[in-house]
């Protein structure tokens, strides 16, 4: 450990996912100095695995030496995909940029507060603007599958194309920055290859470090990749007024690497749910004592479902589109999407099952035996099937309905447990429902990853909350203008922040609180 700290900073921002990178760009324009330090790696497009078959270059697995941008995490309630890099979520996103529905924004931690739904407007068009939302000129196979299963549900006038961060000029063209008047990088018009979730190897995807992050650096504002932070702490007195000394250490490194230190002004956390409440657990039984004991609570999955449908129609080619290309409400509750891999990704083959129904475990594994034995051919087809994501169709069901799990530390990883709330569960009847619409028009065989189907937990793309908003430390860990109650001048802007189920693809509306958060914060004044 460095007994001299070298260097000051007036904020250091944890991680450079969504509330990351809108905070690195609005600091910096703010006039301070500004540190991103994130764990993951850079990515150039043309580093991008090809399919998801590279599993050291798509795979975050320090453990293994793997260090690619997609991370799976599975507790005791649920199985959390994340994104892991220099511009967080954004590198593995399916781009899909929906704004929630009313009921979002009157319910939750942060309900009564203020009118959140009028008080965020501005900032869902700042948002929008900044992240390049723009309707999906184009339908392919698996988006005019979910127009007949919208219509068969009677909904097809709710069916639409997804707003989508990707840049639609010309492919392989490669143009000055169409986005920001020609301050932000050059890019090339998207092809429709399919593959945005392993990264878009074209420069057609708005990720953070296109716009947010690039126009931050541009600021002035510095990142450090392949850096954990380990430890937040005051550096005099105890509720942070005199700044924080930050610890981190390298994160890609073969063995033990030698822990480093700065000093901080302000801190941000944006390490993303994993990131953030992670570190905020840890830190409140060492350095930051006086943390809400709300933290690690109202964790929530956006009531999330995902199935996969794989066809016997060899003629369609359901990897073909943005990953995410329409959307439509089943009820006033839900929202579902069609969800794609690039060709030649089948990696999930290998772990899913067929889709077993019902709360019962016994139950649900005699369910799946019968199925493997009754219809081996179907199911054999689908492990053996040679371009599993040109057959198959992933079907993202998410609700507003509450439902909420608490994070503690665990030995090795943080562990979920069942808080007084509802938990979220892998069966709710309307996703088994919009499964076997599906299958009946691709003529399809649905299935689930095996850890939903064998033990009942749930998968979610979209983990959320366990740093939420409250009026007070009794019901949040952050105040409205997402200050961390105990200390000065410290936040949380990244999905922990989140304070109930969207119901659709929160990454729009984490983006849209930062801004709002970030506006609270006033120039920096001259020393
Ligand atoms: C496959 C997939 C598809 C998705 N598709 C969509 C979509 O279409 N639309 C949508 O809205 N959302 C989508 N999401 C969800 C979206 O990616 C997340 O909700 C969003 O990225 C969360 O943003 P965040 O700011 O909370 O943090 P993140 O974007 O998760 O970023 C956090 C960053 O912090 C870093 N970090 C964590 N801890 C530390 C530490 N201690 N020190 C340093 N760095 C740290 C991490 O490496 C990471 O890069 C998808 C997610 C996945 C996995
Ligand atoms: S469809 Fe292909 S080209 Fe278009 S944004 Fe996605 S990965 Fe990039």
């Amino acid at each position: 450990m460095q007994n001299n700290i070298p260097k000051s900073y007036d904020y250091v921002i944890i991680g450079s996912g969504f509330g990351g990178s809108v905070s690195a760009l609005r600091l910096s324009e703010k006039g301070y100095k500004v540190l991103v330090i994130e764990k993951g790696k850079w990515w150039k497009p043309e580093d991008f695995p090809k399919n998801n078959w590279h599993l050291r270059k798509w795979l975050w697995l320090p453990f293994f030496r793997f260090f690619g941008f997609f991370k799976m995490t599975f507790l005791r309630h649920v199985g959390i995909l994340s994104g892991v890099g220099v511009g967080g979520g954004s590198l593995v996103y399916a781009n899909t940029l929906p704004r929630p529905k009313k009921q979002f924004f009157e319910t939750g931690s942060w309900a009564g507060i203020t009118d959140w739904q009028k008080e965020l407007e501005p900032h869902y068009k700042t948002a929008e603007k900044m992240l390049g939302a723009t309707r999906t000129i184009q339908l392919f196979d698996a988006d005019l599958a979910l127009k007949e299963v919208a219509k068969k549900m009677g909904h097809d006038k709710e069916f639409e194309p997804t707003d989508v961060a990707v840049f639609f000029g010309e492919p392989e063209m490669e143009v000055a920055d169409p986005f920001f008047d020609g301050e932000g990088p050059r890019r090339v018009g998207c092809n429709f290859c399919g593959a945005c979730m392993t990264g878009c190897r074209y420069n057609a995807k708005n990720t953070l470090d296109k716009n947010y992050l690039y126009l931050a650096m541009k600021k002035g504002a510095e990142v450090v990749a392949e850096q954990k932070v380990t430890d937040v702490r005051p550096a005099g007195k105890k509720d942070g007024s005199d700044g924080y000394v930050v610890t981190y250490k390298k994160s890609t490194s073969l063995l033990f690497s030698r822990k480093k230190q700065i000093k901080a002004k302000g801190i941000v956390f944006s390490g993303g749910v994993l990131g953030t409440v992670r570190l905020l657990l840890d830190m409140k039984e060492k350095g930051l004592p006086q943390l809400s004991n709300m933290t690690g609570n109202d964790i929530r999955t956006n009531n999330e479902s995902l199935i996969q449908v794989h066809s016997s129609e060899k003629e369609k080619d359901f990897s073909k589109g943005v990953a995410i290309g329409s959307i439509f409400p089943p009820d006033e509750n839900s929202h579902v999407e069609p969800v794609r891999y690039g060709s030649g990704s089948g990696f999930f083959k290998l772990m899913g099952v067929p889709l077993t129904f019902g709360k019962n475990g016994w139950n649900r594994t005699g369910k799946l035996l019968k199925k493997l034995i009754t219809r081996p051919g179907t199911w054999l087809s689908i492990y053996f099937s040679k371009n599993f994501s040109k057959e198959s169709v992933i079907l993202l069901f998410m609700q507003h309905l509450d439902s909420t799990l608490r994070f503690k530390r665990g030995l090795f990883n943080l562990k979920s447990t069942v808080s007084s709330g509802k938990a979220p569960t892998s069966f709710i009847p309307r996703a088994k429902e919009l499964a076997e619409h599906t299958s009946d028009i691709i003529h399809g065989a649905p299935f689930v990853m095996t850890t939903e189907a064998l033990f009942g937990i749930p998968t979610t793309a979209h983990i959320l909350g366990g740093a939420v908003i409250g009026n007070s430390p009794e019901t949040g860990v952050i105040d409205p203008h997402h200050k961390v109650f105990g200390y000065q001048n410290m936040y949380v802007c990244d999905g922990s922040a989140i304070s109930a189920n969207p119901g659709v693809n929160p990454s729009l509306t984490i983006t849209a609180m930062t801004e709002r958060a970030m506006h609270f914060i006033p120039e920096k004044q001259k020393e």
